[in-house]
């Protein structure tokens, strides 16, 4: 017996944030869209997002906060459908929110709030949803055809929305890079980002005993700096500070960090009446490093006399810790990955392939990565309403 083919409007491959976004949007203005999604639930990604709570958008979103080949790709669609307008959303299901820090809005309750707020808006814009869809082959003729393991679907137009290859445990494939290559777009090597790096050997020996240990420092790398909490881990270092500059950091380069921001640690031995000795540095140290950190600090770079060069010397290790990791620890742990679908290849305005005309790639499979703090979710959406409002 044939498998009888069901013909929609727009195919979108994945029910993640990007691709939920889109059905949405495209299904409000009448389309008639699918969404395949390889998983038996729809986006387990959301769910375990900001540790459970959803960090569902930065209010201060900006161009600046996103990695890309080219960093003027994501403008459009980050005007289109901004924070504001995510926000709006939320508002009218009734979720409660709250700032964090630093713009990061998180759920009162839980990510499944906003995970239902989506489903139920699609449910309303008559999207179809078709669970553990295991895609077996893309084909275009006139149409694109999809086969998967629950049937065969037919569109003019084909949304990619598949994500990065971070956690494979939750689902992640890569089938966004792979149709990407199967239809002739050129791909920015992805890597993984806002990742915990691994320490050498020889610095794992020296710190990481105090695992769980957290400052707050600067971390830079490749001309980028952030000033966010540094956490010392089993092996290696992680904590916001240190994610943010994993985005940026590449094999064999150093990760500065200054454990002592905007501080002079040595200024009370400007006055000739302060001891000169271990105890009063360390009481210094103490100040702004928790006391095992202080402590080991100390035990490693205090020289035995502590001479005005000695403590200038001091002084200038305690800003300028250096740091070569050994790599990181990959995608397991990444929460995003960077690089992906040159943006080369896309309209910054509908995501819609150059070459292959209703062929639309969106969310994290394009090279757009976003700092921490809500902004991948908001590509996500913005990359999304942009598709979703072009699919006719
Ligand atoms: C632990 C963790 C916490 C995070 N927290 C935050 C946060 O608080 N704020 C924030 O902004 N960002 C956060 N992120 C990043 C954010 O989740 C992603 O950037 C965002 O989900 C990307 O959306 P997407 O739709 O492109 O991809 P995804 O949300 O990953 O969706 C892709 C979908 O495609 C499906 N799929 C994959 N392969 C196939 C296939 N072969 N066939 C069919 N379907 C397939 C997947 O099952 C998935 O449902 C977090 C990420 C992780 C891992």
């Amino acid at each position: 017996m044939t498998a009888v083919t069901q013909s929609f409007d727009a195919l979108i491959l994945g029910g993640g944030a990007a691709g939920l976004m889109c059905a949405m949007e495209a299904g409000k203005r009448g389309r008639r869209v699918a969404v395949l999604e390889r998983a038996d639930r729809l986006g387990k990604k959301i769910l375990i997002s900001g540790g459970g709570r959803g960090n569902f958008t930065n209010i201060h979103c900006r161009p600046e906060n996103f990695l890309s080949s080219n960093p003027h790709f994501a403008k459009s669609a980050l005007a289109r459908y901004t924070p504001a307008d995510f926000i709006a959303l939320v508002e009218k299901h009734h979720i409660p929110y709250h700032e964090k820090t630093l713009g990061q809005l998180f759920c009162d309750r839980s990510a499944r709030d906003i995970l239902g707020m989506i489903e139920s808006e699609c449910r309303e814009a008559g999207v179809s949803i078709f669970l553990n869809s295991k895609i077996q082959d893309v084909s275009r003729n006139t149409e694109f055809v999809v086969h998967a393991s629950n049937g065969e679907f037919q569109a003019a137009a084909l949304v990619v929305a598949t994500g990065g290859l971070s956690i494979p445990k939750i689902g992640a494939t890569s089938l966004g890079y792979d149709l990407a290559r199967q239809f002739g777009l050129k791909i920015r090597d992805p890597w993984p980002g806002l990742v915990p790096l691994v320490l050498h050997e020889d610095d794992r020996a020296l710190y990481c005993d105090l695992t769980g240990v957290s400052a707050e420092v600067i971390a830079s790398c490749d001309g980028q700096q952030f000033r966010e909490k540094m956490l010392i881990t089993h092996r290696g270092l992680s904590g916001p500070a240190v994610l943010q500059i994993s985005s940026y950091w590449k094999k064999s380069q150093q990760v500065v960090i200054d454990l002592a921001p905007g501080l002079e640690v040595t200024e009370v031995f400007r006055d000739p009446r302060t001891p000169r000795n271990s105890g009063t540095l360390r009481s210094e140290l103490r100040k702004f490093l928790p006391n095992r950190l202080a402590d080991r600090w100390l035990e490693t770079h205090e020289s035995a006399s502590l001479t005005n060069k000695a403590l200038q010397e001091f002084e200038l290790q305690t800003h300028t810790w250096t740091v070569t990791p050994t790599g990181t620890e990959g995608y397991e742990k990444a929460e995003v990955t960077a690089g992906g679908v040159d943006t080369d290849e896309l309209s910054a305005k509908t995501m819609e392939s150059r070459k292959v005309p209703g062929l639309f790639f969106i969310g994290e499979v394009v090279d757009v990565t976003g700092h921490l703090g809500g902004f991948n979710f908001q590509w996500a959406w913005a990359s999304g309403a942009a598709a979703g409002r072009a699919l006719s």
